[in-house]
């Protein structure tokens, strides 16, 4: 479960020495680029940063700090059609929600752009790119397989002259979207896919976000991002595993080139169960409104997380717990959510909510009385204190801590039953009334016992449940979003059609729960609040649905864990 983690006694105060650290250090060491450490995380402005990223993040943002090093924020914005402003904001209102800082060092790939175009054509006067007229689909048959070599285009041994002149006229713009391309001459024969002359520029007429129109020609990612690596002075370009096959045409380009050589080194992705990692797909839920937007609470986005309840430091602490190795393995889910949980327990207050409520009537009560009990806000925390909270002859208590009909070692209410209500008394039941059609019971007969207020027992007689409970009058009717997981299977993406994944949406993940009874207090919740309702959950407030007295609750996660199912799992 744990990848990976060596000697964490090692280095007090600082992560394990996991393989990409000692790496670091053993450059550091050897006073390669002068002993400085630069890295980078540069995601596309294509969508939001997911739980993934944030390892990313985590990854390059704390070893630069670790070795006194910097780390830059590049946005990768070489796919114009794609990308948009507005999720450059939103990945930078992440990144600093995470707790990271980039200070004065953002940049775009953008910004290269003509460096970039420099860099093609010093390929090409050196004979080593070439323009290609292949149409895409011509090209994809030329660059044969996995099993077989691909095919020389016919295009491949035009002079450096005629590439020169062709490539310039591709750059002032003299040909359509997808007529022409620039290729690396390397090997159509490699077997590594990535080597067999792969594109290095295309022509797109396409609005760029930040160049307008100034480019008809947009560089591909590989050729664009080890360069610009390169130009930023990276010394240390960390990514996920799914580069290391890029590696060789990351180190061809600036090998040829002759420029300043960043070192890749690739980490596992972060995959989590029940959810999916990805930019591509989660789009998809986006776009066609499987979800309600990338920040939905279900979403796995920091967005999403963030809104459902989670706080950077359960982020952080689960990621620093998962490690950092190099296979890659899908960590469950329920590490993530015992983050939160062991935070939440130290610092959430506890308030008492009835989800499904089920009317009791305490028939002794004194009629038109109020009784104002003292709660305590949190037993890990003494310094947040007490509130009191109203009880009346009418309370609500949850559906299921009734049976009319009670199995044996039922210890909550039931005809006969004693049970204690928290903070408050003992009640006993003696009778309940049931719907004449449905036969559900509808309402509960009980008496109380003056002698217990606060719960405690005057002659220590033994009561086995606490319940939680407010009172009817004086509670109020809010929606409560009980969460499941987004997806019905651990691996929505096991399998080869990738298309697959949205019939395995959980239909139920949404979990809405309408007329539940709050106590009074919680009319007062603000947005972005999280407390823990007794023997429930935690739940966060809604920073979107909610309004002034009006909150409406997002369940972070479940008071208990699964943990003990992982375990004999795994
Ligand atoms: P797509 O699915 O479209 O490739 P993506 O989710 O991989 O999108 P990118 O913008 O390509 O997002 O990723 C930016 C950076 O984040 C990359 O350097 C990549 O290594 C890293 N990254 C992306 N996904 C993960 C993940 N699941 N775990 C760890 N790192 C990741
Ligand atoms: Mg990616």
């Amino acid at each position: 479960m744990a990848e990976d983690k060596t000697s964490e006694g090692d280095h007090p105060g600082e992560q394990p020495r996991d393989f990409i650290r000692s790496r670091v250090a053993e450059d550091v060491a050897a006073g390669k680029h002068g002993g400085e450490v630069h890295t980078r995380f540069p995601p596309e402005p294509n969508g939001f940063l997911h739980i993934g990223h944030a390892k990313a993040i985590t990854i390059n943002f704390s070893i630069a700090a670790e070795f006194g090093g910097v780390c830059n924020l590049r946005f990768d914005d070489t796919n114009p059609a794609r990308e948009d402003p507005k999720y450059a904001a939103a990945i930078e209102e992440d990144l600093a929600w995470l707790g990271f800082s980039w200070g004065d060092n953002l940049f775009h790939a953008s910004d290269y752009f003509e460096q970039l175009y420099q860099y093609a054509l010093q390929l090409v006067e050196k004979g080593l790119a070439y323009v290609d007229d292949l149409s895409a689909e011509e090209t994809r048959e030329y660059r044969g397989t996995v099993n077989a070599a691909g095919r020389k285009s016919p295009f491949r041994e035009r002079s450096v002259e005629e590439n020169l002149d062709l490539f310039r006229r591709m750059r002032a713009g003299e040909f359509s979207d997808g007529a022409r391309t620039l290729r690396a001459k390397i090997d159509m024969a490699s077997p590594n896919m990535n080597l067999r002359d792969p594109a290095i520029y295309r022509i797109r007429k396409v609005t760029h976000q930040r160049s307008g129109d100034e480019w008809p020609i947009y560089p591909m990612y590989d050729f664009a991002h080890g360069l610009s690596d390169s130009i930023e002075g990276i010394t240390h370009s960390l990514c996920s595993l799914e580069f290391e096959n890029h590696r060789p045409l990351y180190d061809w380009f600036l090998d040829k080139l002759g420029v300043f050589h960043p070192q890749q080194i690739e980490f596992a992705r972060l995959n989590l169960s029940f959810t999916v990692l990805s930019k591509r797909y989660l789009t998809q839920l986006v776009d066609e409104g499987l979800v309600d937007g990338w920040d939905d609470p279900r979403m796995p986005t920091l967005a999403g997380l963030r809104r459902r309840g989670y706080t950077p430091e359960a982020v952080r602490s689960f990621l620093a717990g998962i490690g950092v190795a190099k296979f890659n393995s899908t960590v469950e889910l329920v590490l993530l959510e015992n983050a939160l949980r062991v935070e939440l327990n130290k610092t959430a207050p506890r308030r008492m909510a009835v989800l499904d409520p089920l009317k009791v009537v305490i028939d002794n009560w004194p009629a038109g009385e109020v009784d104002f009990l003292t709660a305590i806000n949190n037993p890990e925390d003494e310094s947040a204190g007490t509130r009191t909270v109203p009880f009346s002859g009418e309370l609500y208590i949850e559906q299921g801590d009734f049976k009319a009909d009670p199995p044996k070692k039922f210890w909550r209410l039931a005809p006969g039953n004693e049970v204690r209500l928290r903070y408050a008394f003992y009640i006993k039941c003696t009778s309940f009334e049931t719907d004449p059609e449905t036969g559900d019971v509808t309402l509960v007969h009980a008496t109380y016992d003056p002698e217990t207020r606060g719960g405690d027992s005057p002659d220590g007689r033994k009561i086995k449940a606490t319940l939680h409970w407010v009172s009817a009058e004086h509670s109020f009717e809010a929606d409560v979003r009980n969460f499941d997981h987004l997806f019905q299977t651990p691996n929505p993406m096991a399998g080869d059609d990738k298309t697959k994944f949205k019939e395995l949406l959980n239909p139920d993940s949404l979990g809405l729960k309408t007329g539940c009874k709050l106590e009074p207090g919680l009319a007062e919740a603000q947005p972005g609040e999280r407390y823990q309702f007794e023997r429930l959950g935690y739940y966060c407030v809604d920073t979107r649905l909610s309004a002034p007295q009006a909150p409406v609750f997002n369940r972070a996660v479940a008071l208990r864990d699964s943990w003990a199912k992982v375990q004999a799992r795994g």
